[in-house]
């Protein structure tokens, strides 16, 4: 079979039965394999109807299609499963070498259900699978664990190993699972499944080869790809310190501007994801002070400390998740760190701006705590955000603080408060669990909860950005920003391959962002079915916004199959692939519409000052011409007719 591995490994951790299922490959014409995969696996086995926090939910680790075919940037792998957060579907997407390691053992996925009776690993060599013993490995934390299983489970070949931390074990909701000592499948309480199920890790170490339809074909795309990456980088004249200044020129501009994305790659390739911590401050993406400041909040010494460029000063190498040429990411060292994953955007501004804590050196040591225990630094961030909103208000007595004075900025309450959540010890036990949990503790704090279905979102502010407000709110995982938005869709010019997906042109009114419109819902949809073709696939969000044109694709998916479909093709399989996640969460008995985040997240009311002052939109209009355009009724229940369609 070409591209996919044609098999998938079932572990029952109850019986201890391992078996494998060969799949045809009219299968992956459907589904592709990633979140495709997952879906359709977990929706056949009657997963939406099990109870989330029973030994009965399925967790599934799937790797891409396009993975170790000799495409670039599409070597990431995802965890699936009931989420115990939203009690619907739930996916977390993730870098690292472990989408690989899958399909060297001969599997395009591994799924887990039942519950072990002792803490257990997962291990597949060229002995094939099996089940080994955890006790050497129970208790620590993440890197600890991965670093000692490479150890005794690598010959001459190195295996691969994700692995949960102190806060799976502990069963907080939002632990998450590693690889490559601190790359996160972050969202969706993904580790806490893990650690219910008491399977610490999986260990892979395979030799087997993907096979593809065209290997000259996908060799000559890769490289055009590459090189046209390689060969851009920034002027030595920009520096990090003139970035803000791009984030105040948009906070002026009422035009939309479509860049190529490409142009994308060199800030990328330098400072990661670090950059927009401050280019995009004054532009009013960076949600500050719980979503409830602006950057008139933020101080000067924090825009200086969070420079990219003093942040490369950290950096001792760069990272690439594997087949990547782009190469985002970073290790740190720091007086206090050996070596660490550098923070990403999100972390800083989880950490930093959202909590108006102006010490950005401080959050290595958090994001690195974070990485160790196996927790999300965006769900912990906003937690420790909301606490503080509660504490300013007073909605519980000083009792009930522990002696954490949790006032804005405060890095000691900060660093007290994240530890506890991560030994769920005192009132860790109440905000553990990220804000949807804590809310059912404290007493009229519902105003304060920034969250869509129970999930905090990602680090971008939708009164910038009304697009990303859609996909918080009608993606049947909330919260998540990584599936569209405007400025995503923007760049990557869809348009010249996609029939259907309207144009944007340079010069277009920013204000048409904000409107209920049939356009503004293509426009959501069309981000909605390529981002599920880029997680079928293995892909990378920034490759996929660099430009299809330039990343190619939809010519790799034929060049790696050998099928001849087109761009509306694949988009269609996108389509099944939404609403097969969607119809999970129906199957689970979920109204779609009660994802819908907190008014203040879409400026009701508007904020007075800042970059989005008087900013506010229709969420409830743009969300039901988006479940429309998707074939679905208002409030987001698939129709009979789109399931029939889409073979569903
Ligand atoms: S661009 Fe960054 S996140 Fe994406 S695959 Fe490359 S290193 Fe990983």
């Amino acid at each position: 079979m070409n591209a996919a591995m044609g098999k998938i490994c079932f572990v029952n951790c109850s019986t201890q039965e391992i078996r494998e299922e060969i799949l045809e490959p009219s299968f992956y014409e459907s589904y592709l394999s990633g979140v495709g995969l997952g879906v359709a696996i977990l929706r056949r086995e009657k997963i939406a109807q099990v109870d989330p926090f029973s030994k009965d939910n399925m967790l599934g680790f799937v790797s891409g299609l396009l993975t170790g075919s000799g495409s670039v940037v599409t070597g990431r792998w995802m965890a699936v499963c009931k989420s115990p957060i939203t009690g619907g579907w739930g996916d977390a997407n993730c870098g690292g070498t472990l989408s690989l390691g899958i399909k060297q053992c001969g599997y395009d996925g591994i799924f887990f259900t039942g519950e072990f009776e002792k803490p257990s690993i997962f291990v597949c060599d060229e002995t094939g699978p099996r089940i080994e013993d955890a006790s050497l490995y129970w208790g620590l934390d993440a890197i600890e664990s991965e670093e000692k299983l490479i150890e005794v489970f690598s010959t001459k070949k190195r295996c691969v190993v994700a692995t949960i931390g102190q806060a799976g074990e502990n069963g907080s909701l939002i632990a998450t699972i590693s690889n490559d000592r601190g790359r996160m499948a972050a969202r969706s309480g993904v580790g806490f499944v893990m650690g219910q199920k008491k399977l610490k890790a999986v260990v892979l170490r395979g030799n087997e080869k993907v096979q593809v339809a065209d290997r000259k074909k996908m060799g000559e795309l890769s490289g055009e790809y590459s090189k046209k990456v390689r060969k851009l980088s920034l002027p030595h004249v920009v520096k990090g310190s003139m970035l803000p200044m791009f984030g105040k020129i948009m906070s002026k501009s009422k035009k939309a501007h479509v860049m190529d994305g490409i142009l994308s790659a060199p800030i990328m390739k330098k400072y990661g994801t670090n950059f927009a911590n401050t280019a995009l401050m004054f532009a009013g993406d960076n949600p500050v002070k719980n979503w409830g400041g602006s950057a008139r909040d933020i101080s000067k010494e924090y825009m200086k400390q969070a420079n990219p460029d003093r942040l490369l000063r950290k950096e001792v190498k760069k990272y690439h998740c594997s087949s990547c040429v782009i190469g985002c990411g970073a290790i740190i060292k720091t007086e206090r760190l050996q070596e660490s994953h550098k923070p990403e955007y999100e972390t800083i501004n989880s950490f930093g701006a959202l909590l108006l804590n102006h010490d950005i050196d401080l959050i290595d040591d958090l994001n690195d705590l974070c990485n160790r225990a196996g927790i999300d630094t965006i769900a912990a961030g906003s937690t420790i955000a909301f606490a503080m909103e509660c504490y300013q208000n007073q909605l519980m007595e000083e009792s009930f603080w522990e002696g954490i004075e949790c006032t804005w900025g405060n890095t000691e309450a900060i660093t007290v408060l994240l530890n506890k959540m991560i030994r769920k010890e005192g009132i860790g036990n109440i905000f553990g669990d990220g804000v949807g949990v804590a809310t059912r503790h404290i007493p009229n704090s519902q105003k304060f909860a920034m969250i869509a279905g129970n999930v905090e979102p990602g680090m971008h502010d939708p009164r910038f950005d009304p697009q990303l407000g859609v996909h918080f709110s009608a993606d049947p995982t909330p919260g998540r920003h990584t599936i569209g938005s405007s400025q995503y869709y923007n760049y990557m010019r869809l348009w010249e391959q996609v029939s259907w997906a309207p144009k944007v042109k340079s010069g277009t009114p920013l204000s048409n962002e904000y409107q209920v419109s049939e356009e503004n819902a293509l426009k959501s949809m069309a981000s909605t079915c390529i981002k599920s073709v880029v997680d079928g696939s293995g892909g990378c969000l920034f490759a996929m916004i660099m430009g299809l044109d330039h990343w190619p694709l939809f010519q790799w998916l034929n060049a790696a199959t050998g099928w001849e479909k087109t761009a509306d093709e694949y988009m269609i399989i996108g389509h099944r692939i939404a609403l097969a996640r969607q119809q999970f969460n129906v199957e689970a008995g979920i109204q779609p519409k009660s994802f819908l985040m907190n008014p203040r997240l879409y400026g009701a009311p508007a904020q007075s000052e800042g970059p989005n002052r008087g900013k506010s939109y229709d969420l409830n209009g743009m969300v039901e011409k988006h479940f429309e355009a998707l074939g679905c009724s208002i409030d987001g229940i698939p129709l009979e007719s789109t399931l029939n369609t889409l073979n569903l």
